[in-house]
Order: C-alpha cells, then structure tokens, then sequence
C-alpha cells in the first residue's frame, strides 16, 4: 500500500507531550495491523544530539546504529516496540549538511542553491527514505509552530501533502486549552491563533488534540472547531492523567484511530487488542507495593537527563506489581562528609547511571562501596559500572591511587583508561564506542540468571573501558567478569558473587527497555529491591 503520512505539530507552549501523541497514535495503529514507524524532526542546527547537554536538552537517546538522537525516539521505541535508525530523526544540521555537501560536490552545478526548493527537497527525501517500507510514517515536528527555525520544515511538509495528495496526508495539531481559575472556563484563544500560524503556513490541520486539565467541554470542542475550520468530531479531547502509558487507551476512547483510518480510507488489518497495555498500565497506576531506589545522578535538577531510566523502573515495576520511587542523591554530598553516605540505610537499592568528567565521581565511588559493604542491592551502568570497579580495586584489592583516566589522567592504577588500538585520533562528535553490541555471558552467573541466555546486545555510549591489565588482580579479589565482548577485550558485565545482588554493566539496558518488553537488568533489580526491603 502506498504510505500514508500524519504530520503532527505543535502549538502555543512547548513541553505538550507532542511524542507522547506521536507515540500514542503509533501504537493504535500498529495494534490495528499497520507496519508503522515515526521521525522526530528536530529544527536545532546540531547535526546529532551526541554533542548535547542532557541538562539543557535532555538525555540524549541511543539507537542500535549508534545513532545519538532526541529522547522522543525514545519514547517511540518504548511505545510501539520496535527499533529505529538514525534516519528517523531529521535535524537542521542533518538537511542542510547533505545540501551543503552536494553543492560542494557539483550536484546542483549552475544552480543557485536556496531553502526552497533545495532545502525542503532535502527534508522531504529524508522523510521518504525513513518512511520507505511502511504503512504509516508519522513525522513529530520538534518545536512550536510560528518558530523562524521550524519554517523550512512546515514548508516541507506542506509540500508533502501537495504531492502525496489529501488521501495519504493527515496533519494532527496539538495544543493547549488552558483555564482561567477565576472564571474556571475552557479558553480556546491561544489554539485559534497557533492554527492560524499553520493556515499562513498553507496547512490545514484535520485533527486539533487539545491537552487540557479535564475533558473538553462540548461547547469549547465547538468553537475550536469554528475557529479553526476543522469538524468537531475532530478536535480530541486530551486530558492530563496519572501515567502517559494511558495516552493510546484515552486517544482510543475517542476514536482517533478510527477517524485518522477513516480519513486515510483504510480498513483495520486485524481485531485492535489492547488488553495486555491495559493491564500494565493499570498496575502502573495502582502498584501494590513500592520500593525506593537512591540514583546518585548529575544532571538530578532534571528528570529528562535520565528519562529512559525512570521509564525502565516503570517499566520493570509493573511487572513487580510495585511503584520504584526515586530519591535522587547528590553524591558531591558525600565528599565533604563521608557519613552523610549513610542515607543510603533509608533506601532498597542503589543505581548509579552513566556519566561523563569528573563531578561527584568520588561520592559514586563512596556510594558504591557502601551498598557492596552493606549489601543493597546495586546497579551501575556503564560510568556507575567504571565507577564500580574502581572502588573495588581500592578497598577490595588495596590499589591504592585507583582510579579512570577520564578523572586522573596519569593516575597510578588506571583500572579504566581508553584501549589505543581501538580509538586513535578521537574527536567529540560521534566517536565513542556506540550503538549495539554484542556480549558473550558465562553460564551459572547472575547475569546469566538475569538475562537467561550466552549472547546478548546492549546499546553503548562510551569511550573508556576496563583495563584488561588489571582483570587478573580484580577476580582474584572477588570480582566476576560475567560478560564480556566476543572479540575484543572489553569487559562488558561486572558483578560480585558473594553479594546478593551487586552487577554493572557497560551498556545502557534503558534503552532497550520497552512498556511490553522490559529490561531483565531493571526487572531483576528492583525484585532484589523488593526482597531486600521484605
Ligand atoms: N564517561 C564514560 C566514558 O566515556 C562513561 C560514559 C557513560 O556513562 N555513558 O566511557
């Protein structure tokens, strides 16, 4: 079947939830028999995410091809269950790189080369190129309508459903409806005017998802449709609610699938069952019991940094049947004060996440130890993993002097340093170790437990690792290398036998971590959690 485009774009504030939408509707029709895949258009002149700061940007998100992308894609892989590329995120950087680098090379020879047509060409192809194969591509537009920086690809777009045609265009606008406390009333303003930013953009949306506190009422879902020339069975009612893994079974209830098949002319290919969503979702919702997990993170003022772990531990609850509340520690704390470690009594488990450079690097060690001395329950992804066997060459095998060479350059014991053979002339773009990589698992150890199988694949984004010169030292010590790379000496898996539940690793399980397939490393450790607590 021809492809059918939804183009979904934003209006009046940021932060709407825009891919949450994306998602949401991606796996309604997913359910509904469709091979569905979505691009995350992202209008910043960064080529990649990979140079970003999760502080300002949020984290930035790894695909199996190394790709270094925007959290929605995230969000996407999490919802619909599938992998992505990095042809699914489209940034300014990316189109006007390929356009710049053709006109170097002579391909638009005696043209003048312009925004339009060249640019929005570019767009459009690579929309093309990730849509190819699929029933249904859906295109997040990144950033708010009326933003100078998102014209070129409004534009694109527009142009898109010229020669795609009506039947195979859907464009879905998403907006707030705020309300006034004083006079409690639905206020419809702010979704007229970013609608008629898109109409002067030459796009007509055919759908207006309105986020708001409660349900629409049925006189502001009126006017919405007056004003802004859409029918009123096509403004959807989108209100806030307790876990946006509810958004599919909300926008369900008001047929939106229907009505986008509808407008597209498709029959659904199989019977929609959404009857295992559902059931996670309500154990989201009303857990049975609760676990609380210390992360001793950087960027701790803000969530986004470290969303896909959060997500990985709701994940990972709903099949525990329990809610993993987070205590964010701020491990600098503990250099001052070494005691002040202690609040890690009140808590079920540790999980030390990635990192980079050397703020509070010290206090993770401190908490690292702590939780193998005490036996919490521990979990260290790839920095907490280098973190983590840091600490175990100091205390554990008396290398005094200990340390990674991302901190310490010249350090005594440079237990983690960079393998020269595999990174020579490095540069800061795209050039850790990244995307999927395969682990080879020793039988009979946790990580074999966990993971239930000798070869795994886990998404990595790194630049230092393990110093093979120092395993001997570290498993004579106590220390167990469960998994390992298959042809290279990269330490992957790390774990301590003796402990009851101590492991790390170098990759990043949080990005494979789906709502109906979790991370076994997250599901195991908050059962560790869970029984630690009991
Ligand atoms: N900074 C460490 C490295 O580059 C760890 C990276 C990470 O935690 N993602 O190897």
């Amino acid at each position: 079947m021809q492809t059918k485009y939804i183009i979904t774009t934003g209006g009046v504030i940021s932060g709407l939830g825009k891919g949450i939408v994306s998602s949401s509707i991606g796996r309604l029709l997913q359910a509904a028999g469709f091979k569905v895949t979505i691009v995350k258009i992202d209008p910043y002149i960064n080529v990649d995410a990979g140079t970003m700061n999760p502080f300002e940007h949020g984290e930035v998100f790894v695909l199996d091809d190394g790709g270094e992308c925007d959290m929605d894609l995230g969000n996407y892989e999490r919802f619909l269950n599938i992998n992505l590329s990095r042809n699914n995120n489209i940034t300014t950087g990316k189109a006007y790189k390929a356009v710049i680098d053709k006109e170097r090379k002579g391909e638009y020879l005696g043209k003048t080369v312009q925004i339009i047509p060249h640019v929005t060409r570019e767009i459009r192809d690579q929309i093309h190129k990730a849509a190819k194969g699929f029933d249904i591509c859906i295109v997040e537009l990144g950033g708010t309508v009326g933003d100078i920086e998102s014209m070129p690809f409004l534009e694109a777009v527009r142009h898109l459903h010229l020669t795609e045609g009506d039947k195979n265009v859907a464009f879905l606008h998403v907006t707030l409806v705020p309300v006034l406390s004083v006079v409690g009333e639905q206020k419809t303003k702010p979704t007229q005017h970013s609608v008629q930013r898109l109409q002067e953009a030459g796009i007509q949306p055919d759908f207006i998802v309105a986020r708001s506190e409660s349900r629409l009422h049925k006189k502001t879902q009126e006017k919405i449709a007056n004003f802004c020339n859409v029918q009123a069975e096509n403004v959807i009612s989108d209100p806030d609610c307790k876990s946006l893994y509810e958004v599919p079974l909300l926008l369900q209830k008001e047929g939106l699938d229907r009505k986008l098949m509808k407008k597209f002319g498709l029959k659904r290919k199989k019977a929609v069952n959404l009857s295992a969503w559902r059931k996670i979702v309500k154990r989201m919702i009303k857990p049975k019991k609760t676990v609380k997990i210390a992360m001793a993170g950087k960027y701790t003022a803000l969530s986004d940094s470290y969303v896909s772990i959060l997500e990985a531990f709701k994940h990972a609850g709903a099949v525990n049947n329990c809610e993993v509340e987070i205590e964010w520690i701020e491990t600098t704390d503990f250099e001052t004060d070494k005691k002040k470690v202690k609040i890690l009594d009140k808590v079920d488990g540790l999980l030390v996440p990635g990192g980079f450079g050397s703020r509070g690097a010290e206090g993770k060690i401190t908490a690292i130890n702590y939780a193998r001395k005490n036996k919490l329950p521990f979990l260290g992804l790839c920095y907490g993993f280098q973190m983590a066997a840091v600490g175990f060459a100091r205390k554990a095998c008396n290398l005094k002097g200990a340390n990674s060479v991302e901190i310490e350059k010249n350090a005594k014991h440079p237990i983690i340093c960079i393998l020269p053979d595999q990174y020579e002339g490095i540069n800061m773009g795209a050039t850790m170790r990244l995307g999927s990589c395969p682990c080879k698992i020793e039988k009979g150890t946790l990580a074999h437990k966990i993971y239930g199988d000798t070869l795994i694949h886990e998404r990595h984004r790194h630049r230092y690792e393990l110093n093979p010169e120092y395993i001997e030292v570290l498993e004579k010590n106590g220390l167990k290398f469960s998994g390992k790379a298959p042809k290279s000496p990269i330490m992957e898996i790390l774990e301590l036998p003796k402990h009851p539940f101590f492991i790390a690793t170098q990759g990043h399980p949080e990005f494979k971590s789906r709502v109906e397939s979790p991370a076994p490393l997250f599901v195991h450790f908050v059962k560790a959690c869970l029984d630690k607590k009991a």
